[in-house]
């Protein structure tokens, strides 16, 4: 789960880290009562969105006075802002954080997040802050310094700290700010089930002073059920409606661009179907898994959520029954395809756990489908009939 800025900039504060004072907003009316809460002649209104790279869309603007602040924040509210980040289609903003200036100095990068490959924690840094830092670990990888260390009760040694931070070159009181900054984070992943704390750009200003000037966090979702003040920060708008829907059943379920919906139970066998739909020469249009076992009404769903794709031109249903029933699979298809009048090719392919009763059930209903015997000629003919 993600965060907005300003809320992942309250948890920082709340652990300890050196952030700048600010207010979000949610409509223009309330700015002029909510500025009275900072203390600053120039300020930053930046748009609240799920995705970086907002500084270069026009989603941050440096503003010298209150009047600048009113023009910028009416431009900003309600805009779609598109950044690499958010794909063709741009996010609306619908809240703003309006932030203290800084006089900025140097721009560095930090994060802190779970390397799942070494199963140990990483601290990235670099003096390469403020722009993309995938551009620099393509371009200049010698400019990033990656610490990776076990996962402890006392968190980061100080040898550790020292490494980590070591490509700064700070001086002593910032160095004492930036170690005291590194064990927030760590605590922050560790208490908060954080998988991701990326500051970039954390700052020197001119002043001398460290500030997280940015910050983004990701939660493991897995992990959300004991957090539930993380929870509390959800914002539904930054999410696809279909990805919510498909939340309420559980089911694993993530837009893609393409045009052929996939149905599959088994995560590792619906990478593999999406595999095979791209070697006969189309894309996926999302990712979905039912899971095990998966009852009617969910699956139904699962088939709901693939028809509201508007791209969706077929649907590969394939299905390995295990613990996942076949005829359950059968029965939630056409419970769902009664309701929704189904205008598109359908190719299914059934294995495994009463997949004689599902194949039954199928044939009797006046449905259109294509049967298949196997995943690749499944892959074939869905391809082949939407051409
Ligand atoms: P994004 O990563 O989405 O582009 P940032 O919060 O990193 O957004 O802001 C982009 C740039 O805007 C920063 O690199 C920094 O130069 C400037 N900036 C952001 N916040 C402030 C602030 N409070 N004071 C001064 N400059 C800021
Ligand atoms: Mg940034």
């Amino acid at each position: 789960m993600n965060i907005h800025e300003h809320q992942a900039k309250e948890i920082l504060k709340e652990f300890g880290a050196p952030v700048s004072n600010g207010v979000v907003i949610l409509t223009i009316d309330e700015i002029d009562k909510e500025i009275k809460k900072l203390n600053s002649k120039e300020y930053v209104v930046k748009a609240q969105i799920h995705a970086g790279g907002r500084g270069k869309a026009g989603g941050v603007k440096l503003v010298k006075n209150i009047e600048e602040l009113h023009t910028e924040a009416k431009k900003m509210m309600g805009k779609i802002l598109v950044t690499h980040q958010t794909g063709p289609e741009g996010k609306e903003v619908k809240r703003l954080y309006i932030e203290e200036a800084s006089n900025i100095a140097k721009e560095f990068y930090l994060s802190c997040l779970i390397d799942r490959e070494s199963s140990k924690i990483a601290f990235i840094s670099s003096t390469e802050g403020g722009m993309d830092i995938e551009k620099v670990a393509s371009k200049n990888p010698e400019k990033i310094l990656t610490t990776k260390i076990e996962l402890k009760k006392d968190g980061p040694s100080e040898s550790e700290i020292e490494k980590i931070l070591s490509v700064f070159k700070f001086n002593s009181d910032q160095t004492k700010t930036t170690k005291k900054l590194i064990k927030s984070l760590y605590r922050i992943i560790v208490e908060k089930d954080a998988s991701l704390i990326e500051i970039n750009p954390l700052i020197v200003t001119k002043e001398n002073k460290i500030i997280c000037l940015d910050a983004k966090m990701n939660f493991d979702d897995n992990a959300i059920f004991r957090r539930p003040e993380i929870l509390k920060l959800r914002d539904l708008n930054e999410e696809d409606s279909a990805e919510i829907e498909a939340s309420k059943y559980d089911l694993a379920y993530i837009k893609l661009n393409g045009s052929i919906g996939c149905m599959v139970n088994g995560a590792g066998l619906a990478m593999a179907t999406m595999d095979i739909i791209k070697l006969y020469g189309k894309e996926p249009a999302n990712f979905l898994d039912v899971g095990g076992g998966a009852t009617k009404e969910k699956v139904a769903a699962a088939f709901k959520l693939i028809l509201s794709d508007k791209n969706v031109k077929g649907i590969l249903i394939n299905i390995f029954g295990g613990i996942m029933r076949c005829d359950v699979l059968a029965q939630g298809v056409i419970d769902a395809a009664k309701e929704i009048n189904l205008s598109v090719p359908l190719v299914v392919r059934l294995a495994g756990t009463n997949v004689k009763e599902g194949k039954e059930i199928l044939e009797k209903s006046k449905l259109k489908i294509l049967s298949a015997s196997d995943l690749n000629d499944a892959a074939k003919k869905i391809v082949e009939a939407i051409n």
